[in-house]
């Protein structure tokens, strides 16, 4: 039995909750330039007469929400700014390849339960790990593969895997 402690302190855990708290300050950039169109100017104007993307992003973080991030997690989110600005609205279609190659990738095994995937792949789920409403098909390495159920229960949460490591639900 794994105490919750020592499940908090590991270093999966840790790393998928850092992503969870970027991914949600990204979030709320996002939702703010959506209903507030003085705002969404502002943030425009800013990276427009930007030299420097990462800083700018870590000057909106301290500035609007109080929050210092480094420079290494401020380059993993201007990544993610430039997947929302080049956004389409539609979805691609997964290819089969694609989830042959996630398959073999996650040893044919959903990455959130470990279920094992029917041998003709129609059980695979292809998710977007950071969520396509955030950043479209445009960010590399974005994709992985769900059982069904896990899918239908992740959506566009950010916690979900999170709370599966700890196993909380
Ligand atoms: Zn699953």
């Amino acid at each position: 039995m794994i105490s919750f402690e020592e499940l908090i302190n590991d270093e999966h855990v840790k790393a998928e909750y850092k992503k969870a708290v970027l991914l949600s300050l990204f979030k709320k950039v996002i939702s703010k330039k959506k209903n507030d169109s003085l705002y969404r100017i502002r943030i425009d104007n800013l990276f427009k007469e930007s030299f420097n993307r990462v800083r700018t992003i870590q000057i909106i973080l301290k500035n609007d929400f109080g929050c210092e991030i480094d420079e290494e997690d401020a380059a993993i989110m201007n990544d993610w700014f430039l997947a929302n600005e080049r956004k389409k609205s539609t979805r691609n279609s997964m290819s089969l390849e694609l989830k042959k190659e996630l398959c073999k990738k996650q040893n044919g095994r959903c990455v959130c339960c470990g279920k094992k995937f029917s041998d003709d792949y129609s059980s695979i789920h292809v998710d977007h790990v950071i969520p396509w409403v955030l950043v479209g098909d445009e960010l590399k390495n974005n994709y992985q593969a769900l059982c069904e159920v896990c899918n239908e229960s992740k959506s566009s949460r950010t916690d979900y895997m999170i709370s599966k490591l700890l196993k909380i639900i």
